[in-house]
């Protein structure tokens, strides 16, 4: 028997939609073990059928494309158009790493008196501590190269945001999938997460959220020299310089801040414009921020829906006191939901809101002098997730994206997340690398055979 039920609450109006269970440890060691015995079955299925499972996952998910995203709408009041990117990038994580089984290659070294090779191994049970804020691509960053390493997963979701993951973990049923391969736990994060950290036959954690609990999962994974990577907060700095491209960089700052709210790991929530193009930049930027379209997140032209939570919402008020220095805002529905307008910003380097992730839709810029200045200004943070850099001049956007400690770039534009590169952050943003070529390393052991050829 599950413990309690949860409710499942639209952030855009505040209804219940959903009361889902909340699974008890004992249950998820039920899961854990399940997953374990599935472990030698879905290891020996052969490569090509491997891929071909996930390939089929990848099309069913694809065809479920508008269902998963209404659900996301509903559940996480991501904007319509934002929920089918991410249904879509699931299905082509999926397809992706449907690649990869018939690739995961080990290589033959030169050693003398035999011959010397080397397998990947799949560490085993992986579990995987999904946020809130991107409840459908984090999940099949997390779950999509595990399975095809030919691990089993167990997946926690967000306790505010389980629907599209509870719909996942039957999709892959319906995939061919074989039971307890790829179990869906919704519950709490003290509960199901804390039990999934603290199994000994949980060999793998994939854990995206807060830096706090980021850390105290870290320290109980020590305890049994548990494999993990850490994808954690952000304090991104979009830099400005002005030899830019300042229309384009102003048009599209307030998208690379105020996407899903702001509650992206990766919000540029620190623009930094040097100090002679600040005028202009800050002209240019208020009608940007203004023309963002905040509304009814399932309306087709909304760009911008509601925060998450009641609590997400008293969070990010709580940056924007009555004496802040506000430059500009936008607009926001009334009544109920969970809603805050697009604002703009102006401090100083020791501002709160400057140095804290504030995960929703609050900026703060500031002037720099010059390229020293810049990099030094966006490198004093302790996170180091992703960022922009506006400039014409390309030896320099190359020498700043050298200088920036930070695990995510872009140069003229305010993309991070590619499945085909690897994310993932510096200093307190993370720990290891998620997507890209390199993702099967995250959940394989290299095995080394040597074979005696002398006798
Ligand atoms: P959170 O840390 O509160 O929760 C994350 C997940 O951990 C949830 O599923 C939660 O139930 C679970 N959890 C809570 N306590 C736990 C415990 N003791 N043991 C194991 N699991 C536990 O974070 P959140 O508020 O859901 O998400 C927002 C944060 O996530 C932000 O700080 C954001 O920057 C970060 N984030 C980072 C990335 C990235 O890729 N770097 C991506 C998205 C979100």
């Amino acid at each position: 028997m599950h413990d309690t039920m949860h409710d499942v609450i639209n952030p855009a109006n505040e209804q219940v939609i959903a009361t889902v269970p909340s699974t008890s440890a004992e249950q998820t060691d039920e899961a854990i073990a399940r997953a374990r015995a599935a472990l030698a079955s879905w290891r020996a299925v052969a490569p090509g059928d491997r891929a071909d499972l996930l390939r089929q996952l990848s099309s069913i998910v694809r065809e479920r494309n508008e269902e998963l995203a209404q659900l996301e709408v509903a559940n996480a009041g991501h904007t319509i158009g934002n929920a089918r990117w991410e249904a879509n990038n699931v299905a082509n994580v999926l397809n992706y790493y449907a690649g990869a089984p018939e690739r995961l290659f080990g290589r033959q070294i030169p050693v003398p008196g035999g011959i010397d090779v080397t397998f990947k191994e799949p560490v085993g049970v992986v579990g995987i501590i999904v946020p809130w804020n991107f409840p459908m691509p984090i999940a099949g960053w997390g779950f999509a190269p595990a399975l095809a390493a030919g691990c089993t997963v167990v997946m926690k979701p967000a306790e505010l945001t389980p629907l599209t993951a509870i719909r996942l973990g039957e999709l892959a049923l319906e995939a061919g999938i074989p039971e307890g391969v790829f179990t869906v736990l919704p519950g709490k994060g003290s509960v199901v997460g804390q039990r999934l950290v603290d199994h000994p036959d949980v060999r793998k954690i994939v854990f995206t959220g807060s830096t706090s609990i980021g850390e105290k999962v870290m320290a109980d994974c020590a305890k049994h020299i548990k494999a993990v990577t850490l994808e954690l907060g952000g304090k991104s700095a979009n830099i400005v310089f002005a030899d830019a491209d300042l229309e384009r960089a102003a048009a599209t700052a307030p998208y690379g801040v105020f996407d899903n709210a702001g509650q992206d790991c990766c919000a540029r929530s620190r623009i930094l414009v040097q100090r002679s193009a600040y005028d202009r930049f800050m002209e240019l930027l208020e009608p940007a921020v203004q023309g963002v379209r905040v509304g009814d997140p399932s309306a087709e032209s909304t760009e911008m829906g509601p925060l998450i939570s009641a609590g997400q919402l008293q969070t990010v008020r709580s940056f924007v006191p009555d004496d802040a220095s506000i430059a500009f805002q936008g607009g926001c529905p009334d009544g109920p939901g969970y809603w805050f307008p697009p604002t703009v910003l102006t401090g100083t380097e020791s501002d709160r809101a400057y140095r804290e992730e504030i995960f929703g839709p609050v900026v703060v810029v500031v002037p720099f002098e010059d390229e020293a200045d810049a990099i030094r200004m966006a490198n004093d943070s302790e996170y180091g997730l992703s960022g922009s850099i506006w400039t014409r001049d390309i030896g320099r956007g190359l020498r700043v994206a050298r200088g920036v400690e930070t695990g995510n770039l872009s140069v003229n534009s305010h993309s991070s997340v590619r499945y085909w590169t690897p994310f993932g952050g510096f200093k307190k943003s993370g720990l290891g690398r998620e997507l890209g070529p390199d993702a099967l390393d995250a959940f394989t052991e290299t095995k080394n055979v040597f074979i005696n050829t002398e006798d």
